[in-house]
């Protein structure tokens, strides 16, 4: 992922909104970004063009070799369906289907027999703990345990990236700790994730840390290179 001078304008009527003023970021694969900032400083509207839900007003972004900023919704949706998984704050499950059903929902448009989608969706919940809850409706669960689910439904299609915004939000203190320490196991096996945090301790799980102020990057942190000097 590389990211320069990327620039988000929102205009509603007369106003005009400068979320982002010139984005300059790289990350690599299997990096653990997290964004931190104060609440309207652009870390949505960043984690957006990040996970090619949104067009940037202006700049470049280079996604596995492709210039994806000027990329019609048509193209993005193709690319985020092959290569981005997506968890929420308020863990966004559909609450008519089964813990099961959810998970699958991110396999059905890919090409497999409905065997392969069951031993990978049984395979994920495995890796999440809940394959003993794989038929219940997500209100009988922990809000620990839907989020997990919602951690296995952006996994089980195997994607590069996960893009988690405030992932921990809903969470006390003692489950927001379990969803990271899981985030990071999928992390150490080679997924890149990116995450919006307002929560310091949880940042600490991340390898390189990145601080938003009025649309601009203020301040970074990387572990790795820390770690790589002492
Ligand atoms: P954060 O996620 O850090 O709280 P946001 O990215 O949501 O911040 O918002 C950054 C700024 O952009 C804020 O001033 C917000 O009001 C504005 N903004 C975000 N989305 C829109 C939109 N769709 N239309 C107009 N303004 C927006
Ligand atoms: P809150 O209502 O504050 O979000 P939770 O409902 O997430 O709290 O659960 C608080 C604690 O109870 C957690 O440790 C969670 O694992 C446990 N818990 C809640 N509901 C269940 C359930 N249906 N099965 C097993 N454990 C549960």
């Amino acid at each position: 992922i590389k990211l320069k001078h990327i620039k988000q304008v929102f205009r509603a009527e007369d106003i005009q909104t400068t979320a982002l003023q010139s984005i300059d970021l790289e990350v690599n694969q299997g990096d653990f970004l997290a964004i931190m900032g104060p609440s309207g400083c652009g870390k949505s509207t960043l984690l957006n063009i990040l996970g090619l839900l949104d067009n940037p007003t202006d700049g470049s972004y280079v996604f596995l070799d492709t210039e994806v900023s000027k990329l019609p919704e048509r193209e993005l949706a193709k690319i985020r369906k092959k290569n981005i998984g997506f968890v929420f704050q308020d863990f966004n499950l559909i609450d008519e289907l089964t813990v099961f059903q959810n998970v699958e929902l991110a396999l059905l448009y890919l090409n497999l027999t409905k065997e392969e989608r069951k031993k990978r969706v049984y395979e994920m919940l495995k890796e999440v703990s809940l394959e003993h809850r794989a038929s219940h409706y997500p209100i009988k669960l922990s809000g620990g345990q839907q989020q997990r689910v919602a951690i296995a439904r952006a996994l089980v299609s195997r994607p590069k990236l996960i893009v988690a915004d405030e992932p921990t939000g809903n969470l006390d203190s003692k489950l927001g700790h379990e969803i990271m320490e899981l985030l990071s196991k999928f992390n150490r096996e080679g997924t890149t994730l990116i995450m919006v945090t307002h929560t310091e301790s949880h940042s600490r799980y991340a390898s390189r840390v990145i601080s938003l102020l009025d649309g601009k990057v203020v301040a970074w942190q990387d572990k790795t290179a820390l770690e790589q000097s002492a």
